[in-house]
């Protein structure tokens, strides 16, 4: 009799279990590099989800960035990720870095997030002052499957430059910043929220420059590829760098693929922007997220989940 009420329990434990597990949705959301901002930023949406949808698990993993987010979301490997904006136009379109593989049809716009700055940091004793002088220097173009990557091609090329021109290196962001350090590249590429723990992390160590992008090649670089914005990056952001420095930049989006359910969505947006303080202390870039510029400069049709909730607030007819 004993073991009998003893197994009871048991089922009735393990069934139990096995109706809270059955409950929980796991949702995956490809981030980026560990020492940029989407990866703050997305572990920021899971503490949330965590603590008030526990509905929701969202599982966050970080990534070459970009364009390798726009593969995972064509694969349905995962289910919401963060891209620059160009990089998710030309995902969508399979067009530019997607023109030779199979396009993300299925991706969907979910929140416009932060502004990404293009820094070229060039090593101060490497003299160079214009991405002219990249030629024949040792760069960091940018993580493999990285936005970084197609912005660094785009700019050589309206200077004139071809990856055939520099010495290439395709390293991860972090192994960006310790090789600037010690001397063995002479400057890198990071298409990034201002304020990255990458870039920080080097001006502390080394002197750096941040190579100014002109007028002329901006409106050379605008006329062909329409998503670039002029930005400049502030002084004080980073040590030694006490004029404004222009440049350019793309914007981040937040995306799921279109088989995510509306409802999944909906209640992530709605759970989001109740707690949205928390995302705001994620990062100094991520107080810039708000309802009001949830939809700027969103590049792909938005998910039918995010269209609900933005009418329902009155940010979209
Ligand atoms: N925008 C970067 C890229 O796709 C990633 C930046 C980040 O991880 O914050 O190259």
């Amino acid at each position: 009799m004993k073991k009998v009420v003893a197994l009871a329990v048991i089922l009735t434990s393990v069934l139990g279990m096995g109706q809270v597990q059955a409950k929980k949705k796991f949702i995956t959301l490809g981030a980026g590099w560990v020492t940029g901002v989407y990866y703050p930023l997305a572990g920021a949406m899971s503490r949330i989800m965590y603590l008030y949808e526990p509905e929701f698990r969202l599982t966050v993993e970080s990534s070459g960035a970009s364009v390798a987010n726009a593969r995972l979301i064509r694969d349905k490997e995962v289910d919401m990720a963060i891209l620059q904006n160009d990089i998710a136009y030309y995902a969508y379109t399979g067009t530019e870095v997607f023109k030779n593989e199979k396009p993300a049809k299925n991706m969907r716009g979910v929140l416009a997030l932060h502004k990404e700055t293009v820094h070229i940091v060039a090593r101060k004793d490497a003299g160079i002052n214009s991405p002219a002088d990249l030629k024949g220097k040792k760069v960091a173009v940018g993580p493999l499957g990285s936005g970084t990557e197609a912005n660094a091609r785009q700019i050589l090329g309206v200077y004139g430059l071809t990856f055939k021109d520099i010495k290439p290196e395709r390293l991860k962001a972090s192994e960006a910043a310790d090789f600037l350090k010690d001397g063995r590249i002479d400057a890198a590429f990071f298409t990034v929220g201002q304020g990255a723990a990458a870039i920080m992390d080097v001006s502390i160590i080394t002197p750096i420059k941040i190579v100014p992008i002109d007028d002329a090649h901006f409106k050379m670089l605008t006329k062909k590829y329409s998503f670039y914005a002029r930005d400049t990056i502030k002084p004080g952001v980073y040590k030694g760098v006490d004029q404004p420095v222009p440049t350019v930049a793309v914007k981040a989006l937040l995306v799921a693929r279109k088989g995510l359910p509306a409802e999944d969505v909906y209640k992530f947006l709605k759970v989001l922007f109740a707690h949205i303080d928390l995302l705001h202390k994620a990062h100094a870039r991520a107080k810039s997220i708000t309802l009001q510029t949830a939809l700027e400069g969103m590049s792909i049709p938005l998910h039918p989940g995010a269209e609900k909730f933005y009418k329902e607030k009155g940010i979209l007819k």
